[in-house]
């Protein structure tokens, strides 16, 4: 079976959030299993290929625009899973992302590499990625190709809309492009849309967030297009590495401890996780100018400042209403520059008990897992996050509101804490219920951090439901798939 999984970032080689982590781990786990992956992306001028060896594989060119546009294909090795992994270079479109354009371009390009024959390896399945590959199935489709598609939503609310200019550069057939009525007027064409319409197959993050995207609430003006597809729509919670990159063997983290210690002869290779969260919440308040002491809990929070997303609003709420020597409240992300002022401000009053740090350091993240005893998610809605699933390898505690991949991540009272309401009233009652376990039921405490330890958010269980998805891509009549497609032109 072969994939050919586009995506519009891949860890190491670019990464700006969990979708590269996934484009990483989910096809290193799917090769394992005995898939024949590979993964494209277009080659930014900021992919950071390494020491890792690059080959350029060939040249090809088709129209875009009403003009010959060159793309060069290169290849290098994932240098932790060693999957394939394919760059699409061309300067003008690919070199630096243009809002739209790039992506048009991009889904352009991948069809073209396909019908070219240049790689020698012509995929069963197109597995795409939120919007980024969103023409793609319908792109394969035009052009008859014999192969399968599947989209994974990883965030609804980004959904790449564009003058509808841009399908004619593509050389896509107008009539097949469905305008939504709200959006004819700006004739804009929406591209995650179409990957919805058009694609074999729809999987999402989490099941609890399969279930979400069907409702106003969630839906972002897609829930009645996403409900004719009802019964091809999976819902599959993301994995993580489970090795060093995510534990306390992570080299970022100066004091390694585990759910007990380990020696070897008389040296220390991994403290008891106790001893060893204590000193590495030392070792970082003493980073981060945090008065120094274990007495004290440490809270965090690690991500995109963004506060459509993430639940700013609520947690900057309930830190400016607490008692903050309570705790201590570390702060790593990098986004929207207004949330930054507002918790920098929050800091300037509370040095020693906040820290602020705006900037994209996976270093010091490591740090501020492995430190931690709770991590604060407090997002309105979350596909499936995994913070959470990373911090709780290091025995962090989740607080998390009850939504999407964290619903189905943590269980209350076992290995985290959720509130129901969207309120920085509920996220304080679970932030004060964290602490005082903390501070007076060690026991209780306990127990939980080694159900954190004992969590396995491997992919090893959920790589094999993707397996199954391909499977059934493949072995289902064309019928079965078609028929969906046309419940939704017909509407
Ligand atoms: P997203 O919605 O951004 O994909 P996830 O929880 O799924 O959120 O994944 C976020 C990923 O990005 C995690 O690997 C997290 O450690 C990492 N991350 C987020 N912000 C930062 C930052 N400021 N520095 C380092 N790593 C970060």
């Amino acid at each position: 079976m072969k994939v050919l999984f586009v995506v519009w970032e891949n860890d190491p080689f670019f990464k700006l959030g969990g979708l590269g982590d996934v484009a990483r781990s989910l096809p290193g786990a799917l090769e394992t299993l005995g898939a024949d992956i590979r993964v494209i992306i277009p080659f930014y001028k900021v992919v950071k290929m390494g020491r890792n060896k690059k080959t350029k594989i060939g040249e090809y060119s088709f129209s875009y625009g009403g003009k010959v546009s060159r793309v060069e294909i290169w290849q290098a090795q994932n240098p932790y899973t060693k999957v394939i992994g394919y760059f699409l270079k061309n300067s003008k479109y690919l070199g630096v992302v243009l809002p739209i354009e790039t992506w048009g371009f991009f889904n352009k390009a991948v069809v073209e590499l396909i019908k070219s024959g240049i790689l020698n390896w012509t995929p069963d399945i197109i597995h795409t990625n939120d919007f980024h590959g969103g023409l793609i199935p319908l792109l394969i489709k035009q052009e008859k190709l014999p192969i399968r598609t599947m989209l994974t939503i990883h965030n609804l609310a980004f959904q790449g809309k564009a003058p509808v200019s841009i399908i004619q550069r593509m050389g896509i057939d107008p009539t097949l492009c469905r305008i939504l009525p709200w959006e004819i007027k700006s004739r804009q064409i929406n591209f995650l849309q179409e990957g919805i319409i058009h694609a074999n197959i729809i999987t999402t993050v989490s099941p609890t967030y399969a279930k979400e995207i069907l409702t106003e609430e969630f839906g972002y003006g897609l829930h009645e297009i996403l409900r004719a597809k009802e019964g091809l729509i999976y819902g599959i919670l993301n994995g993580i590495d489970i090795d060093w990159r995510h534990t306390s063997r992570n080299p970022a983290v100066k004091f390694p401890y585990g759910p007990k210690e380990k020696r070897i002869g008389e040296k220390i290779e991994y403290y008891d996780w106790r001893e060893g969260k204590t000193l590495d919440k030392e070792f970082l308040q003493k980073k981060l100018g945090l008065r120094v002491g274990k007495d004290i809990p440490m809270l965090c929070f690690t991500g995109r400042l963004s506060e459509a997303q993430k639940g700013l609003d609520i947690l900057h709420r309930m830190l400016r209403r607490i008692d903050k020597t309570r705790f201590q409240f570390v702060v790593l992300g990098t986004g929207e520059k207004e949330w930054e002022e507002r918790f920098k401000w929050l800091s300037t009053f509370y040095p020693k008990y906040i820290s602020c740090n705006f900037k994209f350091d996976d270093t010091l993240a490591h740090q501020v897992y492995a430190a931690s005893d709770f991590i604060v998610v407090p997002s309105r809605y979350e596909p499936c996050g995994l913070i959470q699933m990373i911090a709780m390898l290091f025995g962090t505690i989740p607080i998390a509101h009850k939504t999407g991949g964290l619903k189905d991540s943590i269980r209350e009272g076992y290995n985290g804490f959720l509130f129901s309401d969207y309120s920085s009233e509920a996220l304080e009652r679970k932030v004060v219920k964290a602490v005082t376990m903390w501070e007076t039921q060690k026991t209780t405490y306990e127990i939980m951090v080694k159900h954190t330890l004992a969590t396995d958010f491997s992919w090893k269980k959920n790589a094999k439901e993707y397996l199954m998805l391909y499977e059934k891509l493949l072995t289902n009549p064309d019928k079965m798939f078609k028929n969906t497609v046309n419940n939704i032109t017909k509407q």
